[in-house]
C-alpha cells in the first residue's frame, strides 16, 4: 500500500515538474502583420520570449510596409518617399540579401516592382489593366540594379520604389529562428501567413507536417510535406488576383521585365530551404522563371527543394522532397520528380 502511494506520489511529482518546466509548455502567438494573419506554436520558451518574438514581427511589419506611414519606424515607406534613407541594421541586411537574390535570379525577383504593383491596383485593390504606353513609362523605374546600398544608406533614383512583399515573411521567419535559437526554444512551428517556419521537430522526434495549399481552394491542402528545421514558402497565382474586363485572370506576381502578371501555366511554387529570404524570394522568382528555367536554376544551385504545381495537373518535386511529400486523398496530380 505504502509502495503504491509512494510511486503515485513520484509520478505526480514528475508530471508537476513537467508542467512547471516551460520546456513542456506550448505557447501560442497570434497576430496580424504584413497584411496577413500569423499564428505560431512555441515550445520550451517563456512568456517573455513570446512577447519578444511578437515585438520583432511587429517591428518588421512597421519597417518594411509600403503603406504604413505613422512615423520614423516606417523605413521603406519613408525611403520610397524621400529617395534616400539610412535604415536600421535589420532593414539594411534584408536589402543586402534581397539584392543578391535579385542578381542571382537574373532579375526574376526584383524588389523594385512597386510602381507596377501600384499601377495594376494590387495595393489599392482598385484593379485595372494598364495601357501599353503606361507600362512603357513605368518600366524604366524598375530594376534592382538601380538600388544603391552604401553601409546602411539606401538610395533610389527618382520614381524607383522598393517592395519587399516577396521576401518579408521569409525574413521574418529568419529573424524569429534566430531569436528562438538564442532564447533556447526546443521546437516551434511558425505560420507567417503561408510562409512556414518548422523549427526543430515535433515531440517524439517526428517531423513537422506542412500543408501544401490546393490552388483551386486555398482553404484545403492537396498534400503535405514532412520536414525539420526548414522554412517553407509558397507563391501562388491564386493568392491575389483579379479578373480583367477582358475576362482574363491577372495575378499579383509580375514579370519585372514586361510589367505584366506572370501567366505561364504554374499555379504555385513552394520552396524549402534553411533560409527564409531564400525560400520566400525563390518561390516568387521561380514562379516568374517558369518551369524550364526553374529546373535549370535548381540544377545549378541545389541548396533548396521545390514543389511546383502546374495547370496541367502535375506536381514537380526535387529529389530532396520526393520522399517527404504525400498527396492528399482525392487529388490526382501526376508526380514528376525533377532529374538530379
Ligand atoms: P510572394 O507572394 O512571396 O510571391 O510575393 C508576391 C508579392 O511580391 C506581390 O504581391 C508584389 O508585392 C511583389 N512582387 C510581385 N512580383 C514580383 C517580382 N517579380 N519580384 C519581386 N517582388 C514581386
Ligand atoms: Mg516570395
Amino acid at each position: 500500500m505504502m509502495k503504491k502511494l509512494l510511486s503515485l506520489l513520484c509520478v505526480g511529482a514528475t508530471v508537476l515538474l513537467a508542467a512547471c518546466n516551460p520546456q513542456f509548455d506550448k505557447k501560442t502567438l497570434r497576430l496580424e502583420a504584413m497584411d496577413t494573419f500569423m499564428q505560431c506554436e512555441l515550445y520550451g520558451v517563456d512568456a517573455l520570449t513570446v512577447s519578444e518574438i511578437r515585438t520583432n514581427l511587429q517591428g518588421l511589419d512597421e519597417a518594411l510596409s509600403v503603406t504604413q506611414h505613422d512615423g520614423a519606424a516606417n523605413e521603406i515607406y519613408n525611403l520610397n518617399q524621400s529617395g534616400s534613407l539610412t535604415v536600421s541594421d535589420s532593414t539594411a541586411e534584408l536589402t543586402r540579401q534581397a539584392l543578391a537574390l535579385c542578381a542571382d535570379t537574373d532579375g526574376a525577383l526584383d524588389i523594385t516592382v512597386l510602381p507596377l504593383v501600384e499601377e495594376w491596383g494590387f495595393l489599392s485593390k482598385n484593379y485595372h489593366i494598364p495601357s501599353k504606353e503606361r507600362l512603357a513609362q513605368l518600366l524604366p523605374l524598375v530594376g534592382y540594379d538601380k538600388v544603391q546600398l552604401d553601409g546602411n544608406t539606401v538610395t533610389l533614383p527618382q520614381g524607383t520604389k522598393i517592395d519587399f512583399g516577396a521576401v518579408a515573411k521569409g525574413y521574418a521567419a529568419d529573424v524569429s529562428f534566430g531569436l528562438l535559437k538564442k532564447l533556447g526554444a526546443t521546437r516551434a512551428i511558425l505560420n507567417l501567413g503561408g510562409t512556414v517556419g518548422a523549427f526543430g521537430e515535433k515531440e517524439g522526434g517526428k517531423p513537422w507536417r506542412v500543408g501544401i495549399a490546393d490552388p483551386d481552394n486555398s482553404a484545403a491542402y492537396m498534400g503535405w510535406l514532412d520536414c525539420r528545421d526548414k522554412i517553407i514558402a509558397t507563391s501562388g497565382s491564386y493568392e491575389r488576383y483579379f479578373e480583367g474586363d477582358d475576362g482574363k485572370i491577372y495575378s499579383h506576381i509580375l514579370h519585372p521585365q514586361t510589367g505584366v502578371p506572370v501567366d505561364n501555366g504554374i499555379l504555385s511554387v513552394t520552396i524549402v530551404s534553411d533560409n527564409g529570404v531564400r525560400s520566400d524570394g525563390l518561390s516568387t522568382a521561380l514562379f516568374v522563371m517558369g518551369l524550364e528555367k526553374a529546373e535549370a536554376y535548381y540544377r545549378s544551385h541545389r541548396d533548396f527543394d521545390y514543389i511546383i504545381l502546374t495547370a496541367d495537373k502535375k506536381v514537380y518535386l526535387t529529389p530532396g522532397v520526393a520522399a517527404a511529400f504525400t498527396q492528399a486523398n482525392g487529388y490526382d496530380y501526376e508526380v514528376v520528380v525533377s532529374s538530379q
